[in-house]
Parts: C-alpha cells; structure tokens; sequence
C-alpha cells in the first residue's frame, strides 16, 4: 500500500494541490485546514461540512499525525517545555509567556549539523532534518494542550502571539520544510499569527536567506556572534563558507525588500572571547549600515562547554557602547533555566550520525556524564 500523506504539514497550496490530485475540489481544504489547525482534528470522520465519500477517501489516502509527546516539563517561572520523540531523536519546543504575550521556541531539525562551538546542540551532532509536520506539530501540539487548559493570552482567544525558530537545528539548512511550515503560521486558516512575529533565526546560510527573502517576509535573526571573520570562523565555522560580508550583504537584500525591515542581530556573551569594547567597536563598524538591533545573549554554559558566562559589567559596557553608536540594543533575559530550555541548552537526546557526540561526551569526565541520560 502507498504511504499515507500526513497532511497535518501542507501548506494551504500544496493541501490543494493534493486534493485536486486525488479528484476532489481544491477549495476544500480550506475546511480541512480549519479543522486540522484550528480544531485539533485528527480523524477526518468528524469533518462533518465534508462529503461521506470524500472523507472516506481521504481516511483511505493520509493521516494527521502529531509528533510524538515525549515528556512536559513546567518551569517555576511560568516557561513550558515540550520533548517531542522524532523517530529516536529527542526535540523540543518551548513556550515562554510574557504579561502581554506569549512566545513558542521551535526546533528545525534533530540536532544541527553546523557545529558552532559554544552551542550544545551543536555538541550533540546530527540526526535529520524534521519534515514539515513534525516543525508545525510542535505548534499544534502547545496550542491544542493549551486551549484545553485554557492557557490564553490577556484578553483573546488565541494561545501564543510569536514563534520563533530558535530551538535545536539550523532553520535554512532545512529550507523547504520550514517554509511550508512558515506557510501555516501565518495563514488564517491555520494559525494566522502576523509574520513579523515570526522569526526565523538563522547562522548565515546565505543563499538560502535570499530563498526565504523570495518566498515569505517573515522577521530575520542573525546569529552573527562576531565582528570580525578571524573570530567568527572559530565560533560559527559555517562562516568559513559564508563570510562576514557576504552574510551582511544578504542581510541588505532582505531587508531592501520590505519598508521598515530590521534585522536582529544576536550575539552571544563569552567572557574574554568576543565581549571587549573593541569587538564591541568592530561590531558598531560592521553594523554601520544595515538597519538593524542587537540583542546581547549571555551565554548559557552547559558540562563540558569551552567558554563562560562574560560578566554583567561586561554586558553593560558592551551595550552602552551600541547604543551610543546609535543601534537597539537589548539584552535577553534567560528564562526556564531549572528545566534546561534556555538558549543552547536546548538538548534532547540525538541519534548522531556524525563522530561528533561521542568526541565531545569523550571530553567529559564519566561522573558528570551519568546525571546527563
Ligand atoms: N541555528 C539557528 C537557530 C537556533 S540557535 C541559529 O544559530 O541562529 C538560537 C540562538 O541561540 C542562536 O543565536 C544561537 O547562537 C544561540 N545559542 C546557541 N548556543 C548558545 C548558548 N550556549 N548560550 C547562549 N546562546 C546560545
Ligand atoms: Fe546549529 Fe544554531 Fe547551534 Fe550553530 S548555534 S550549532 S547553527 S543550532
């Protein structure tokens, strides 16, 4: 028998495009998008504005199927995390409310294969990339868990306000499952969030930065976490291919193709490795001119890790010194420590299929490893 299509990952097109495919009318599918995304429906049987006969087609010929539950974790400060089994591997997804909003972290892939040196993900290796289902599952899933615990934002009906592609993986090393899944977030049928509250936030993969800038506007992060490319190329090796300079340029046509367009530049805080007021200078220079904020992440060490924390005096001073050039600057806070769900600690439990786990798990002392399975 051929595989059954899940159509919980179609986008709005390609859902009608599989519809006219198996014979029945394209404008259905905006019924189906309704029940799947806005419903939580997973059986077509009670898709009640759909004929018998095309329900039993579609029974016959796809599924809806969420990604596996693995594990809920709550933190005290009010963060959610939710582990997603993906065929062996670990990923999560993490839900940070705010007074007057709420904010979904999403994972694009089983581990990163980029390996930045400060990120634990990177440490773990790679898996696969998630298919589009399992990228927008992670939405369904905390949105349907959510409404059923009447978890809503201040004074709607809605359950999270932003998304942000900042879980484990590398959003445009996965481009065309990300985009259907983009696609969804912000399509009314389906979660109908507006696209500057989506954010894809990507290490530099330039090509495909102009293939997302092609194909949806959505808000663009930058994990630039260097200001020169002697630096960047030891933090974020992907630079070697993608240099400073061809990755700002990209940044330009992005934001060239939309008014008022910023992009997010996100650099992460290492004590004595790129947190001095002359980086924080290089960095002013580089930035010159592309309209852009920065946000400040201090690092979040995790066992085994290379590098620390930069001091809080470290941060300020950095910061002052960005924002007497002119740009936004803010620093992010670290919320869902006690649970393991802030920035780079986004760990579940890869299937490696590179050396690379095993080199890193090699580095650290058996007595701490045993606290980490
Ligand atoms: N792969 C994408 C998105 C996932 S990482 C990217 O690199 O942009 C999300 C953000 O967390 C990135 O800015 C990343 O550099 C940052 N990050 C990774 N490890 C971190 C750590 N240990 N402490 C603080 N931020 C980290
Ligand atoms: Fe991958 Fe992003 Fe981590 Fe780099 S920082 S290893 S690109 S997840």
């Amino acid at each position: 028998m051929q595989e059954r299509v899940n159509l919980l990952g179609l986008s709005g097109p390609q859902l009608r495009e599989f519809l006219v495919g198996i014979g029945a009318q394209a404008y259905r599918a905006d019924q189906i998008l309704k029940w799947i995304h806005h419903e939580g429906m997973t059986s077509f049987d009670e898709m009640n504005n759909l004929s018998k006969a095309l329900r039993e087609q579609l029974a016959e010929k796809a599924v809806i199927e969420p990604p596996l539950v693995h594990e809920r974790h709550l933190s005290k400060d009010g963060t959610r995390k939710w582990l997603f089994n993906t065929g062996g591997s670990l990923i999560e997804a993490v839900y940070i409310p705010e007074p007057s909003r709420a904010t979904l972290c999403i994972s694009s892939q089983a581990g990163c294969s980029l390996n930045c040196t400060f990120c634990h993900t990177g440490k773990q290796g790679f898996h696969r990339d998630l298919t589009s289902h399992e990228i927008i599952g992670q939405i369904w899933t905390v949105c349907h868990e959510l409404k059923a615990e009447k978890v809503f934002l201040p004074g709607a009906s809605r359950v999270i306000s932003n998304v942000v592609m900042m879980g484990m993986g590398e959003p445009l090393m996965n481009t065309d499952n990300v985009l259907s899944a983009l696609n969804l977030m912000v399509d009314d049928l389906a979660y109908g969030l507006s696209k500057k509250r989506v954010t894809v936030s990507t290490s530099g993969v330039v090509p495909n930065i102009d293939k997302l800038s092609d194909a949806l506007d959505v808000s663009l992060a930058v994990s630039l976490h260097a200001p020169n490319n002697e630096l960047r190329n030891i933090l974020v090796p992907i630079n070697k291919k993608y240099p400073i300079d061809q990755l700002i340029a990209a940044c330009q046509r992005y934001v060239s193709k939309q008014k008022n367009r910023v992009i997010t530049i996100e650099y992460v805080m290492l004590k004595n490795v790129n947190d001095t007021p002359v980086h924080a200078k290089q960095l002013a220079k580089v930035l010159a001119h592309l309209p852009s904020k920065v946000n400040l992440i201090p690092f979040n060490p995790f066992k085994g890790a290379d590098y620390e924390r930069s001091t809080d005096e470290a941060i300020e001073l950095f910061q002052t010194i960005l924002m007497k050039a002119g740009f936004i600057t803010t620093i992010r806070k670290t919320r869902g420590d006690e649970i393991a769900a802030a920035c780079g600690q986004l760990a579940g439990q890869i299937k490696d299929r590179t050396k690379r786990q095993e080199r890193f798990l090699a580095k650290i002392p058996v007595s701490e490893i045993v606290d980490r399975i």
